[in-house]
């Protein structure tokens, strides 16, 4: 079960007018798109459950700063917000209860001069063992220092790029070794997040993850859960982390819009405490979101 929507541009402007529903088991892309041939092009992912596509304006706001970021065109809020809600909509009635609704914004075909748009939404995969038993991780070096954004922007580290190849490399070698997932750390040895996922951690009554100028995404996903850990009494900060930290913490969990909270189970090879009862509450408190 899929769906696509077109988002329509003027070839004049290279502005965005609005959208069209497409047919997801045609092609729809030409062979010289530069997502296709460069990977030149963003990205966003958001969880669909019973009806309601959760954290849009939050995807929406990181999809213009990941466009500003790669000098594409500003994408038009409107246009893209009545897409995502369109394909939302169109899944649930194909009765989707859990789905990704995912968008991507490209520079176009290669020599000329009007963007390539598309949100595609799908039937998610039934995470309820990675949510409850958790996930094995290996921490790997992404080889950048931790203040990467300030002294090599063009790597663009931060921004929600199609360029993912590395990001399935890493999973492929945690495969390698016996894990299921994968936390970058810094050249200079700071945590920094998963392939996929924001990393989260407990210390007694307080919930933190790592600081957001690390050329890291701010997980959309991690900042409801802290709204909802602010309003149970929990204390949230966002920080410089190192791995004693991750060693130290009652509990650790990788957090995204699809898969929502997996916990750590495993630090490289090494078991680690899980918290069952936090993790299905964070995991409730994001299917029930409305928004
Ligand atoms: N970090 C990276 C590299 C990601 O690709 C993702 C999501 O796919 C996240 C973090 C988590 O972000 P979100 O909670 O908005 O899904």
């Amino acid at each position: 079960m899929s769906v696509v929507a077109l988002i329509d541009f003027d070839p004049a402007t290279g502005e965005a007018t609005g959208f069209h529903l497409g047919d997801a088991e045609e092609p729809q892309l030409l062979v010289t798109d530069l997502a296709a041939t460069r990977g030149d092009g963003i990205f966003e992912t958001a969880s669909l459950a019973h009806g309601h596509v959760h954290a849009l304006e939050a995807h929406l706001a990181r999809l213009a700063q990941s466009a500003a970021m790669l000098q594409l065109p500003e994408p038009d809020p409107a246009v893209w917000r009545a897409a995502v809600e369109a394909v939302g909509e169109a899944l649930t009635a194909q009765g989707v209860d859990e789905g990704a609704v995912k968008f991507v914004l490209t520079r176009g075909v290669e020599g000329g001069s009007t963007p390539t748009g598309w949100v595609y939404g799908t039937a998610s995969p039934d995470f309820s063992r990675e949510r409850t038993e958790g996930v094995r991780i290996v921490l790997l070096d992404r080889g950048y220092r931790h203040d990467v954004p300030q002294t090599a922007p063009w790597l663009l580290a931060g921004a929600k790029t199609l360029s993912y190849a590395v990001n399935r490399a890493a999973l492929r070698e945690a495969a390698r070794r016996g894990a299921e997932d994968v936390l970058f750390t810094s050249s200079d040895g700071y945590l920094l997040e998963g392939p996929t996922s924001t990393l989260l951690l407990r210390h007694g009554r307080r919930l933190v993850t790592p600081r957001v100028d690390l050329g890291i995404l701010a997980g959309t996903t991690q900042a409801d859960l802290f709204t909802w850990a602010e309003a149970e009494g929990y204390e949230t900060g966002y920080e410089l982390l190192t791995p004693a930290d991750l060693a130290s913490a009652d509990a650790a969990w990788l957090v995204s819009s699809v898969r929502h909270v997996a916990p750590v189970r495993a630090v490289d090879g090494v078991a680690r405490a899980v918290d069952r009862e936090l993790s299905d509450r964070l995991n409730a408190a994001l299917l029930a979101r409305v928004r």
